[in-house]
């Protein structure tokens, strides 16, 4: 286990020499691209077409709220939220809290960290966007 702790959803996402990414799937018949990996292509019904992409590496944030009302496994409210992808999916996701909390229509980049802590209090690492660095943006 690393410092940080486990992945709370293995295969949704990982990291690559870009950096964190979610994993998403592209339709080599139409294009489509969608999240995580599918055996049907949901747009055009293609069969065994989807071929893995990374999605999500930054996006705009569409919406957000804070948890007030925490469920077991968390110490403080936090920060959730709509981002809107560039490849055209809109995910649900958690965000940063304190000076890199981005607000509605920020630039938005992800990163994997500490969520949630499971029964036994060890912590869970999960997609979390914070306000972009326009300064490293392209
Ligand atoms: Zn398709």
């Amino acid at each position: 286990m690393s410092a940080n702790g486990e992945m709370l959803w293995p295969g949704l996402g990982g990291e690559d020499n870009h950096g964190p990414y979610l994993q998403g799937g592209a339709c080599k018949s139409c294009g489509q691209v969608v999240l995580g990996m599918r055996t049907l292509c949901p747009k055009c019904w293609t069969a065994d077409s989807i071929v893995p992409v990374p999605v999500g590496r930054t996006g705009r944030l569409y919406t957000r709220t804070t948890i007030h009302a925490m469920p077991s496994g968390f110490d403080q409210p936090y920060a959730v939220g709509y981002v809107d992808l560039p490849e055209g999916i809109r995910v649900f996701a958690h965000l940063e809290g304190g000076d890199q909390s981005p607000a509605i229509g920020d630039t938005v980049e992800l990163t994997f960290a500490p969520l949630r802590k499971d029964k036994q209090g060890q912590p869970g690492r999960g997609p979390r966007y914070r306000k972009a660095n326009m300064e490293s943006a392209p």
